[in-house]
């Protein structure tokens, strides 16, 4: 059994958007069926939309940055109420067997989790995100939106806060870490924010100085454009460098800034393979590694840590018929810096 509901639709790679319904299952025992308010538009949803990762499934329904409210709960369901504030991220489902699920880090689950669109759920069908009026959820996939964060600026918490949270932990920022949050976009934006409030230095490295006041507002303590001159002089000062960038980078030049023992992260997911020399690596034992969003309990935990420290989105809140656009300005750099749909426009 099944329900239909509004939603905006791709139907193939690249093709506009459109007005038109998605099937949720019934409300299972443990299910949460969640109206959404709002779904923020990550860079992933462009690149998974255009096919820049491999093929995709379509028709496609993106969105995994989902703020709502519960309207209706399972009999079986403890975690969540009717009323509650909630937020669903990245993925909707994972094995709960494996390691890294029991371990709580399901974003690693080694049977592949269930990813909140283009993937598909344990019974094959496809799965549908968060541009759309309601999504239905097992409850322990779903996030408490605390009281202190609104829920517009709250969606772009659950893929982009959560992906900058996770290594800025996971590599121990904070007093006496020196922190460099490359390209600030939707997740470098925040990264600078969560970095700050962590107690980090941060320093922005952009392509641009065109965002400098806003960096400086969201608690960087420097920031400085990428070019080939300034990553010479910032040779040996980071401990950790977070890339958000969605494009291809000079990753030896960014890696000489780091210092002994730092550790460059790639968040940022480009189209193209990047290279690096090893001598990059060699002269200061330093480490190039990846990070994968983050598991339930860990965005649970950023989000209670953003709205003790009054942290949210800075968003532009935007119609169903402005996501085709806002792709095009998002893929331009020309994003302050994150859209998010009011979901009650969608229907038609
Ligand atoms: P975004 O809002 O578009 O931000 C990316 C930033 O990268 C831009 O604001 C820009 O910053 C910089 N940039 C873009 N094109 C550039 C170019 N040609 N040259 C230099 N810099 C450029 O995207 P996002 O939503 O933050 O996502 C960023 C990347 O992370 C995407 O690839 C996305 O798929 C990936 N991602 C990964 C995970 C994960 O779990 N690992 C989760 C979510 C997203 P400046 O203008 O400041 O230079
Ligand atoms: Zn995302
Ligand atoms: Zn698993």
């Amino acid at each position: 059994m099944t329900s239909t509901v509004p939603a905006l639709v791709t139907p193939s790679a690249g093709a506009p958007f459109a007005r038109a319904s998605v099937e949720r299952r019934d409300v299972g025992e443990h299910d949460v069926l969640i109206d959404i308010a709002y779904a923020g538009i990550c860079h992933s949803d462009i690149h998974q939309a255009r096919e820049e990762w491999g093929a995709s499934i379509f028709p496609m329904v993106p969105g995994h940055e989902i703020a709502g409210v519960v309207r209706e709960v399972g009999a079986g369901v403890t975690r969540h109420a009717v009323g509650d504030r909630v937020g669903v991220g990245c993925f909707v489902d994972s094995c709960r067997a494996c390691a890294p699920c029991l371990a709580g880090e399901e974003q690693f689950c080694e049977r592949g989790n269930v990813p909140t669109y283009n993937g598909r759920g344990a019974d094959g069908s496809p799965t549908y995100g968060g541009y759309a009026t309601q999504i239905v959820v097992d409850e322990s996939y779903v996030l408490r939106i605390p009281e202190g964060i609104a829920l517009d600026v709250a969606a772009p918490l659950l893929c982009a806060g959560i992906t900058t949270y996770s290594p800025l932990r996971h590599w121990g920022a904070g007093p006496g870490t020196k922190v460099a949050v490359v390209g600030m976009g939707g997740l470098g934006h925040l990264a600078v924010k969560i970095a700050h409030a962590l107690g980090a230095e941060v320093t922005v490295l952009s392509h641009t100085l065109s965002k400098k006041d806003d960096g400086l507002r969201f608690g960087a303590d420097h920031y400085e454009t990428g070019d080939r001159d300034t990553l010479r002089r910032l040779r040996g000062t980071f401990d950790l460098i977070v890339n958000t960038v969605s494009a291809d980078l000079p990753v030896d030049a960014y890696l000489r800034t780091l210092a002994l023992d730092g550790t460059m992260v790639f968040v940022g997911a480009p189209e193209n393979k990047q290279q690096f020399s090893a001598f990059s690596l060699i002269g200061g034992r330093r480490r190039l590694a990846g990070s994968n969003i983050g598991g339930i309990r860990e965005t649970q935990e950023m989000l209670d840590f953003c709205a003790e420290h009054g942290i949210g989105a800075e968003i532009e809140t935007i119609t169903a018929d402005d996501v085709d656009k806002a792709y095009d300005r998002v893929v331009a750099s020309d994003v302050r810096y994150r859209f998010v749909i009011d979901t009650a426009t969608i229907p038609a």
